[in-house]
């Protein structure tokens, strides 16, 4: 089979799995929908429902229908779970949560960026790849959610959504969550990872599954983003969806991430490939120099 061949079969594929309802199954009560490039996550619960994320800003129609044709007319999910709050996963957030009259739970090393005192670190699109050319144009600025946003409680436990585990898994974002449910090991792992190669075109267009790397560009400290990776593989899960790319759910799902994570390695080069971008309850307090090239600590104070 030529490789054009391939890719055609594939995309074919991936079309036929989600055109029925707009939702593609990843286990008993998980479903999944695409919008333009990244992914939002319907849970059923015994209320309802939940959302985790909310895609990209003025997604928020396309939201509403896929809950309406899935749950029914006029059906709205209890409660709006953010991964994290970049503008592809919180984009329509708050005009989701405002018509619906429901709370939005981030962690809390991510509320500085979706209550209106932080921006995140600069994007770093240096270590190439196509995430890393698109990511030019792509914004980094916060939100302001207000009383709408809630912080997830440190037990990990939110009473919407009985059974589910929220894992704090890092380096992505510093603040950034993934969702864990043990009776049958489903895990939901927003962009602490990605089920297809962001940094391939083709990839674009397949959507190939296969474990990769959280998105470059928008990764500020790979060292956390490893060992968030390493937790992950060690559940040991069945079925995997991410922020980016269609979910993993065949039998060999766990086997596949451990490899992945036992061969995790960051962009040959980039600026937060050696030094983290610094940050904590009050949002970025410290980004490394926009072109170190050593490990050595040279952090530019943002005051500065
Ligand atoms: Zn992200
Ligand atoms: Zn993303």
């Amino acid at each position: 089979m030529t490789q054009f061949s391939k890719i055609v079969l594939e995309t074919q594929e991936t079309k036929e799995e989600s055109a029925a309802s707009g939702l593609t199954k990843v286990a008993d009560g998980v479903f999944h929908t695409k919008i333009i490039f990244v992914g939002a996550y319907f849970v059923d619960t015994p209320d309802g429902c939940v959302l985790i994320d909310t895609g990209l800003p003025l997604s928020g129609g396309k939201i509403r229908r896929a809950a309406e044709n899935h749950y029914g007319a006029n059906s709205k999910p209890s409660a709006i779970i953010l991964t994290h709050g970049h503008f592809d996963h919180a984009g329509a957030a708050l005009a989701l949560a405002e018509q619906w009259n429901i709370h939005i739970y981030a962690h809390r090393l991510e509320m500085p960026y979706l209550t209106g005192k932080s921006d995140y670190p600069p994007q770093d699109p240096t270590m190439g790849g196509a995430i890393a050319q698109m990511a030019r144009f792509f914004p980094r600025g916060g939100y302001d959610f207000g009383s709408r946003v809630h912080q997830i409680p440190e037990s990990g436990r939110i009473a919407e959504m009985p059974g589910w585990k929220i894992l704090h898994t890092p380096g992505h974002t510093a603040g950034h969550i993934s969702l864990w449910r043990e009776s049958d090991k489903t895990l939901l792992a927003g962009d602490a990872l990605a089920t297809m190669n962001l940094d391939s075109w083709t990839s674009q267009i397949t959507e190939k599954r296969e474990f990769c790397n959280p998105p470059a560009p928008f990764t500020t400290d790979w060292q956390s983003a490893r060992r968030s990776v390493e937790l992950l593989a060690d559940l040991e899960p069945n079925q995997v969806g991410a922020g980016h790319g269609q979910p993993m759910t065949g039998a060999d799902t766990a086997r596949r991430l451990k490899e992945f994570a036992c061969n995790f390695a960051p962009p040959r080069k980039g600026r937060y490939v050696n030094n983290p971008a610094i940050a904590d309850e009050s949002g970025v307090i410290a980004v490394p120099r926009r072109f170190a090239t050593t490990s050595k600590l040279s952090l530019a104070l943002l005051s500065s």
